[in-house]
């Protein structure tokens, strides 16, 4: 990055490793950084767990923990306090005096003191406007209105007469340059939460350092071929790809299901393999899909490697289930099965070369596949006397196509469904039983009349 008062420097691993002044500013004061990353692209002189877990800024021999860690890479003890979760992830207490109520989403609706009072200083209730916090009430009916930008950063908090109470800048990695602080706001970069005990930003499947440019704890990733397209995202520690004043990672993990979730869910279990199944929750609320892959051996589960790319990549990818899907230009019926939006090609032939608003997933969404299971008039039988296509397969490979459209960045539909095929060829080779099953949306593997004829019912 360059150009404002900042140089930022990168290893070719993508590790960020230094950030100085801009020359052409020099004495501009900037949060400069100087640091290296070994082999596991953790900070040479740092101390991590073998879970891959930054416990201090010491070298190894590692004294006493300053960061400790649950089974679950939670982080759960800093600088004297304590952090709870419940069952989906989240932050529910601190010990030093807070508890988090939640809605439906990622962030906490409601701060009380550990009594739950809503009578005292400590209760805090935010307000969101289409995903976004934009003001906060206490305990006295005082509202404040939060300003951010483009990131969601909190650039100012005002009162309702208009006083500015805070105004902060922040440097492109999350690090803030204070001009007023008087509200006691802590939800500043990205709106995330940064603890004052810790200086960490909660970004709810892990912590960020705007010090160090980087989470605290690795992302719980295996490489995939398709990794391999764009190499930014092999590295485990690595922020939004580095490239942090266009990108946002609002939890870290982004697959979500919609329209009827237990069916979709159903659906996931299947490509996942039902003795894995355990591995999947969804939140009952957002739809935001988890997957435990720990000990799961990737390679060998072309269904679970799906899942865990899709969860794992910096874009959100959405499943619903059911006889309709909510896109951008409203609900819209499905017939079969949609994978929206449509590819380049797809699109070349129309006067308008743009999809309409009801071919565009809803707002926040890179890709969105929707299937209506009670819909078989889409339902494909080969000239191979294949059986017909198990649903979950079809599932499958839309969304393996959804991937391979968005994260692969292939712009046809060819390349696009020759990904997806690939894919669920490994599927099929890896589960016998699908071998007499026509594959999802496509014919036959290797086979010269793998022409596909639709079935009419
Ligand atoms: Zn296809």
């Amino acid at each position: 990055m360059n150009g404002s008062t900042f140089v930022s420097g990168y290893d070719i691993w993508g590790n960020l490793s230094t950030i100085s002044a801009d020359p052409a500013r020099p004495g501009c004061g900037v949060n400069v950084l100087s640091q290296s990353a070994n082999n596991k692209n953790q900070i040479t002189g740092d101390c991590y767990d073998l879970a891959g877990n930054l416990l201090g800024l010491s070298p190894p021999p590692c004294p006493a923990p300053t960061y400790s860690y649950n089974a679950e890479n939670q982080l759960t003890l800093t600088a004297g306090v304590t952090y709870t979760y419940d069952g989906d992830g989240k932050r529910v207490k601190k010990s030093s005096g807070t508890l988090y109520w939640y809605g439906g989403g990622n962030d906490p609706l409601d701060e009380t003191d550990l009594a739950g009072s809503t009578a005292n200083a400590a209760f805090k209730e935010y307000v969101f406007f289409d995903g976004k916090r934009i003001a906060r009430r206490d305990y006295q009916n005082n509202v404040n209105y939060y300003f951010t930008d483009h990131l969601g950063t909190t650039r100012i908090v005002a009162n309702s007469s208009g006083t500015v109470l805070n105004d902060s800048d922040f440097y492109p990695f999350g690090g803030e340059r204070v001009i007023t602080s008087s509200s006691g706001n802590n939800y500043k970069f990205t709106g995330k939460e940064r603890d004052s005990e810790s200086g960490l930003d909660d970004f709810g499947a892990r912590f960020y350092s705007s010090a160090m440019g980087r989470f605290t704890s690795a992302d719980p990733v295996v490489i995939t071929p398709e990794r391999f397209y764009d190499p930014q995202q092999l590295n485990e520690y690595a922020y939004v790809r580095n490239n942090p004043t266009r990108l946002v990672d609002p939890t870290g993990m982004l697959l979500q299901l919609s329209g009827n979730v237990a069916d979709a869910k159903s659906d996931l279990c299947q490509i996942v393999g039902a003795d894995n199944c355990s591995r999947i929750t969804v939140d009952e609320k957002t739809g935001v899909v988890t997957f435990d892959t720990k000990d799961l051996d990737l390679s060998a589960n072309a269904g679970a490697a799906l899942v865990s790319d899709l969860i794992q990549s910096q874009s959100t990818y959405d499943f619903s289930s059911g006889p309709t899907v909510e896109t951008a230009g409203g609900t819209v019926k499905v017939d079969y099965i949609k994978n929206l939006p449509p590819t380049a090609d797809q699109l070349q032939y129309r006067k308008c070369q743009c999809p309409a608003d009801t071919e565009t997933p809803r707002k926040g969404v890179a890709d969105q596949v929707a299937f209506n299971p009670n819909d078989t008039r889409g339902v494909r039988e080969s000239l191979t006397n294949l059986k017909l296509a198990v649903p979950y397969t079809v599932v499958f490979h839309e969304l393996a196509e959804a991937y391979a459209k968005v994260d692969g960045a292939q712009k046809t539909y060819a390349d696009a469904h020759g990904a997806a095929m690939k894919r669920e060829n490994a599927l099929r080779d890896q589960r016998p039983y699908l071998k007499e099953h026509n594959p999802g949306s496509g014919g036959p593997p290797n086979q010269p009349d793998n022409k596909i004829i639709i079935k009419n019912k």
